[in-house]
């Protein structure tokens, strides 16, 4: 399969491990947003949180519990963000799940969301079809 996380998996590319266990691989992305910056996959191929099993994704997210600390504490951050992007309109580039640990730092300048008004009669509405749909 053509894709570069499955590579890094299986040692095919290169890349600066940071922890393995059964399920999940993790390293060093190339691009960081502040120094410490590590993604955490699973080691069987899914494309986004709506593709990947249950199993995966717990293994994944524990991973992420146990380095988050670790990293942390390795580059002195006072604070860390965990990413994880699906599909493209959400800013998903790498096509094999993934979870961004980013480390933060006082004024690093890294922009999270800017919230916007919403009415009360929107926010019921979204609640009640989350919800129809969480009991079909
Ligand atoms: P996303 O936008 O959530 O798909 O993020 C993909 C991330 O993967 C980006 O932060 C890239 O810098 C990172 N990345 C892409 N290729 C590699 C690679 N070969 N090794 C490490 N990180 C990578
Ligand atoms: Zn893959």
């Amino acid at each position: 399969m053509d894709c570069v996380f499955c590579k890094i998996v299986k040692g095919d590319i290169p890349s600066y491990k940071i922890y393995e266990n059964e399920h999940v691989f993790a390293f060093l992305d190339i691009n960081p947003v502040n120094k410490g910056h590590a993604l955490v996959t699973p080691k069987e191929h899914a494309k986004d949180l709506f593709e990947v099993s249950e199993e995966s994704y717990i293994e994944t997210q524990k991973a992420v519990r146990l380095l988050a600390p670790e990293i942390k504490d390795a580059v002195g951050a006072c604070g860390v963000n965990i990413m994880q992007n699906n599909l493209p309109c959400a800013g998903q580039v790498v096509e094999h799940l993934h979870v961004h640990i980013i480390p933060r730092f006082k004024n690093d300048g890294h922009k999270l969301w800017h919230g916007s008004a919403v009415s009360e009669q929107e926010l019921n509405e979204i609640a009640n079809n989350i919800t129809s749909g969480l009991s079909d």
